[in-house]
């Protein structure tokens, strides 16, 4: 089956258990599938656009209801929905950060928020990681005071990670923001790796942004995203035009400029609005996806010599391994090099990890049932002691 003579059909969730750290959380859901098809038109949710004529005040499909849903999923007043996290931060530097300003980023920051910064001519300036991978709040304060001491001014913005890409660990938010308000420092936090996965409550952690990735952890299609802030800080982040055409003398009504007026105007909003019940639903099972996780983390460090990078124990499903000393010391010899690993597990149905990859490398579990869990689990077993990797009980 194709899908054009040159579209190939798509059924890797279908056919495999897959592992694969930024796609495990987007995947939709039925209901999801089924708004996409209908609302697949490109700007399908316009047709009962009626005055102002702004994305997030049309009531059918209920886009105005699930906006107000959205603000209070992630403990917050206003939410906009976005083209991606990164259009999230976009939106937050475009307001905030002038050419030349400093702006607070992390030692594990992702690459877009710093193109964000970089957007608007900021100056990134991160925040140094602990030697557990963490991003502790006195390291903070002390990078707050440097920066502001260097650059006379305090930085225009700080970005935090609820949870990082590269080790999937939690970080000191409520203590950073805390800091960060003592120097009058607009907080931002980055849920792309937590908002519809694990519950999120902004203001509980005292944080002025709260984006989240509606493709990475929303069961929505992409490009997704949310951007909510609190009562305060809206009237910035969510200003309308004020701009005029010099000819015809044109406004633009109550068009918001950071979000150039109206966003997911498509299958993407309709997919997330569709998942939106089900996301709701499964933060409240997070534990249940970390203890599954732990299945697979546990055989792993049960694989001698291999090393969990991942604080421990495990928070979430995102975890970090180092297998140098076990999988990539068969790799030295194995006929198939670096791709044994990768092939061997593709040949069991599971795959999402990098092929070649045998030194340090990611995966995530969400989604995964307890059966999968632990399959995957015997999976890593079986093939450290095919190749004679010992294994302690
Ligand atoms: C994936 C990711 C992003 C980017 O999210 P998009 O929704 O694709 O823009 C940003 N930050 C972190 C930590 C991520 O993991």
């Amino acid at each position: 089956m194709k899908c054009t003579p040159d579209i190939d059909l798509r059924d890797l969730e279908e056919m495999n258990i897959n592992i694969d750290p930024i796609q495990v959380g987007g995947r939709l859901t039925a209901d999801a599938m089924k708004a996409v098809i209908a609302y697949g038109d490109g700007y399908s949710v316009c047709d009962n656009c009626r005055k102002p004529f702004r994305l997030d005040y049309i009531e059918k499909p209920p886009i105005a209801t699930f906006h107000d849903d959205l603000a209070a999923f992630v403990g917050m007043d206003e939410a906009r929905v976005v083209p991606g996290a990164r259009r999230g931060f976009q939106a937050v530097t475009g307001t905030y950060v002038q050419k030349g300003d400093p702006v607070i980023l992390t030692a594990l920051s992702h690459y877009t928020e710093f193109v964000a910064v970089e957007n608007v001519g900021g100056i990134p300036q991160e925040i140094p990681k602990d030697n557990q991978n963490i991003i502790r709040a006195d390291a903070a304060a002390e990078r707050i005071e440097e920066v502001s001491r260097t650059f006379g001014r305090a930085p225009a913005l700080l970005f935090v990670e609820h949870v990082d890409y590269q080790f999937g660990n939690l970080h000191e938010v409520r203590e950073i923001a805390r800091v960060a308000h003592q120097y009058d420092v607009p907080v931002l936090l980055n849920g792309a790796y937590t908002v519809g996965t694990m519950p999120v409550d902004g203001k509980g952690l005292g944080v002025d942004f709260v984006v989240g990735s509606g493709h990475k952890s929303m069961a929505a299609p992409a490009p997704s995203g949310v951007l909510a802030t609190t009562a305060e800080r809206a009237g910035e982040v969510f200003r309308t035009t004020q701009v005029k055409g010099d000819i015809t003398g044109r406004t633009f009504g109550i068009k918001e400029v950071e979000m150039m007026g109206c966003t997911l105007m498509g299958v993407t909003l309709m997919g997330m609005m569709a998942s939106f019940p089900h996301v709701r639903e499964r933060v409240n099972r997070w534990d249940e996806e970390v203890a599954n996780g732990r299945i697979v983390v546990d055989a792993l460090r049960s694989i001698e010599g291999t090393v969990v990078k991942s604080e421990m124990p495990r928070r979430h499903t995102l975890t970090r391994v180092d297998t140098s000393a076990s999988f990539d010391r068969i790799a030295e010899t194995h006929k198939k090099r670096g791709f044994f690993l990768s092939s061997a597990l593709n040949k069991k149905g599971i795959v999402g990890v990098i092929p070649g990859a045998t030194k340090v490398w990611k995966f995530n579990t969400y989604g995964l049932s307890r059966a999968q869990a632990e399959y995957v689990a015997a999976a890593y077993l079986g093939i450290a002691e095919e190749n004679g990797i010992s294994v302690s009980s």
